[in-house]
């Protein structure tokens, strides 16, 4: 019930101003978003991959208004990239971008996007490392699916995500499993409308096991992306009768959620990439975090009264 007021408020610039100046905010935020500065986010890097796990960096923001703004995102990943090129841990530490933060929502946002996420793209291949585009709400996908494809050309490791609660999705999912992508499978965080989207609990859930099962009979990488143990079970059950190996797929959880369980699927061999956010501009990334577990919400109330 709470989840869609919460993805609301995302969306709101007054709840953005009053949530992001309480000081009380702070300490719940780097729950889920360990750092603002690249300074502050290598070493999160070095300890997780010296724990046995991956990474995907996230520079969070999204729905920018200049071009400028376009232009400082794809600043800020080449600045990280270069921060990581040091490191040496190729794969292990790759990038996710959303490219609404590419100027995707602006004048010839297409273009621009692809403009600016493409050197980002160049650099990372660079450093042996890859991009994978996350999907956002549900008019920006083709855009989205487009970009991935032209980027593929030159950089076939590029990855990109489906949203298992879009009707289209199971359509998606044939379509890149065919040719060969890397593809994150989720549930999906956004608000979106009947139209497009189930919004029972187990109608997506039942449409993340049929999305999951085309993606590991395909000829793709699946990343699963999910805490939910009980697709965690059937991601291991369906990559056995897929005769997939456990460097054949990967599975991927967001920093601060389950961490014990980060831990233990890589104790068991599995390739585990933690999604990793950092950055200023948290908000938008932190209200979905909210909104998917409204026990965040009341931890966060409580804080804010007991200080
Ligand atoms: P749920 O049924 O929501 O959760 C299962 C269990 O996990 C819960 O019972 C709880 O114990 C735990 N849990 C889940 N979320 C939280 C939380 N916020 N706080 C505390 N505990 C929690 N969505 C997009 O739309 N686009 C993307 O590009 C995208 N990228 C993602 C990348 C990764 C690596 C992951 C893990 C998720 C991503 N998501 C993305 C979010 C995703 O769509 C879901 O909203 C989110 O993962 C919650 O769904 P779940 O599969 O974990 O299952």
């Amino acid at each position: 019930m709470l989840g869609p007021v919460i993805l609301a408020a995302s969306r709101s610039d007054k709840m953005r101003r009053l949530v992001s100046a309480a000081p009380v905010t702070k300490p719940v935020v780097n729950r889920f978003i360990p750092g603002e500065t690249v300074d502050q986010v290598v070493p999160i890097v070095t300890d997780l991959t010296g724990s046995g796990l991956e990474v995907t960096l996230d520079v969070v923001g999204e729905d920018i208004t200049t071009p400028e703004q376009a232009t400082a995102a794809r600043d800020a990943y080449l600045e990280l990239i270069e921060r990581l090129k040091p490191l040496g841990l190729g794969t292990k530490a790759e990038m996710s971008v959303k490219l609404s933060m590419f100027g995707q929502a602006l004048e010839n946002g297409h273009e621009l996007a692809l403009a600016n996420v493409r050197p980002v793209v160049e650099a990372a291949a660079a450093i042996g490392t890859t991009v994978t585009l996350d999907a956002e709400d549900h008019t920006t996908l083709d855009s989205m699916f487009a970009i991935h494809e032209e980027l593929r050309k030159d950089f076939p490791q590029t990855g990109c995500v489906i949203q298992a609660y879009l009707f289209r999705t199971e359509e998606d999912a044939r379509r890149l499993a065919a040719n060969g992508s890397r593809v994150r499978i989720v549930k999906g965080a956004y608000k979106e409308p009947a139209s497009v989207a189930y919004q029972d609990k187990t109608e997506i859930d039942k449409a993340y096991v049929r999305i999951l099962r085309i993606l590991m009979e395909g000829e793709g990488y699946p990343m699963i992306g999910s805490h939910d143990p009980r697709l965690i079970a059937i991601t291991q059950e369906l990559a056995r009768r897929a005769g997939r190996k456990m460097d054949e797929y990967e599975f991927q959880m967001l920093y601060g959620i389950r961490s014990d369980e980060h831990l233990r699927l890589a104790a068991e061999g599995h390739r585990m990439r933690v999604y990793t956010a950092y950055g200023t501009d948290w908000y938008g990334y932190f209200m979905r975090r909210l909104a998917e577990k409204p026990a965040n919400l009341l931890f966060f109330v409580r804080s804010m009264i007991t200080k």
